[in-house]
């Protein structure tokens, strides 16, 4: 790790404005999970000047309900979303499956929602030969398109092919929640599939994420969050998927699914949503909406295995 300067910001202001100073030399530290191991293993070219410690702001930590919003602040742990009963569901049962409790104790879906792409050639740290120039960093072509690209996008991918992955804004994704944005031109909202771009987020350089708000009109779906892994416990997805669907006396009258870690933001699988309306719902309709939804999947040259898991997965989630 090199040195850098470190200050504790009291305000969402004051991280803004240091932000903006360090013109992208100031990186912001929430539960540093991820950003921690980045700075040991200096995969990225330049070195911040400045770490701004976020989790000094007070009044970021909390789950509300306000107008028939729920709202969670952005420095709420995973732990704590894991276990509260107003977020009971998907988004629960998504930030449970995030890696283990110490890393969920010090997590915040802040920094969940804006970490990192895990792509193997992205991350090549320096004690082993690293860093490696792609796309994705500002120069050179994406080395997983002619390399080992096992774990990366089979939906959505057009110049980065590294998947989101962020198991929160999967289910964040599935329950039509927005991402608060504040920043020196004041306070924003994202859909959550609006936030990720082809090569990274939308946030500007000196903003950052305070909150996140989940409507309540969904309340009372059958919600469902399922991932698959290859390792257990402890490991990222290779294909999860969320769905929250409405239903009247067995009917379908409104679908959400959204399927994680096979693009490069979470993927709403519209038409399949659409297929489901006014559908009972049983085996042979949600294996058919699964087909649908992986309709448009194209798989790199390693990955067409994710296709048949992603598919499997939607299915179980709306028929379970
Ligand atoms: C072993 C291991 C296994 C993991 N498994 C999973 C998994 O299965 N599923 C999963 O989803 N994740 C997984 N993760 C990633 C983990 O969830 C993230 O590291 C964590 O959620 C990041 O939260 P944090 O508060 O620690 O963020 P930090 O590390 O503090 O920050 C992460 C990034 O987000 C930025 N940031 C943080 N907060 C904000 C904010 N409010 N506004 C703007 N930018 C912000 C930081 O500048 C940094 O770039 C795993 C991580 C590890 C180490
Ligand atoms: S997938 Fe993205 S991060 Fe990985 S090598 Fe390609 S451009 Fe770089």
């Amino acid at each position: 790790m090199r040195l850098f300067q470190h200050i504790s910001a009291r305000t969402v202001e004051e991280a803004c404005t240091l932000r903006a100073k360090y013109k992208g030399k100031a990186v912001l530290n929430a539960g540093g999970t991820d950003l921690l191991p980045k700075l040991k293993g200096e995969y990225l070219f330049g070195y911040p000047e400045m770490v701004v410690d976020i989790k000094t702001i007070p009044n970021l930590d909390y789950t509300r309900e306000d107008n028939r919003v729920l709202k969670v602040g952005a420095l709420r742990k995973l732990s704590d979303i894991a276990k509260d009963p107003l977020l009971k569901g998907c988004l629960g049962d998504a930030a449970r499956s995030v890696a283990s409790p110490q890393i969920r104790n010090a997590a915040t879906i802040g920094g969940n929602l804006c970490q990192d792409v895990r792509c193997w050639y992205y991350r090549y740290p320096r004690h082993i030969g690293g860093p490696i120039r792609c796309l994705r960093k500002g120069s050179g072509p994406c080395l997983a398109v002619t390399g080992d690209n096992r774990y990366h996008a089979i939906l959505g991918g057009k110049r980065c092919f590294a998947v989101c992955p962020s198991d929160c804004a999967v289910a964040l994704a599935a329950l039509d929640a927005q991402i608060v944005i504040e920043g020196p031109e004041g306070r924003r909202n994202l859909p959550v599939a609006d936030f990720y771009t082809s090569l990274g987020n939308a946030l500007k350089p000196d903003e950052l994420v305070t909150e996140v708000q989940i409507p309540k009109d969904l309340e009372g779906a059958r919600q469902n969050y399922l991932k698959f892994t290859l390792r257990k416990p402890i490991d990222f997805a290779i294909a999860s998927v969320a769905s929250v669907i409405t239903l009247n006396k067995g009917v379908c009258t409104k679908a959400r699914i959204v399927i994680g870690a096979v693009a490069p933001a979470p993927f709403q699988a519209t038409e399949a949503q659409e297929f489901l309306k006014g559908q009972s719902i049983d085996e042979h309709i949600a294996t058919k909406a699964a087909e649908i939804a992986l309709t448009g999947a194209r798989p790199l040259s390693q990955n067409a295995f994710k296709v048949e898991i992603a598919k499997t997965l939607v299915k179980r989630a709306i028929y379970s």
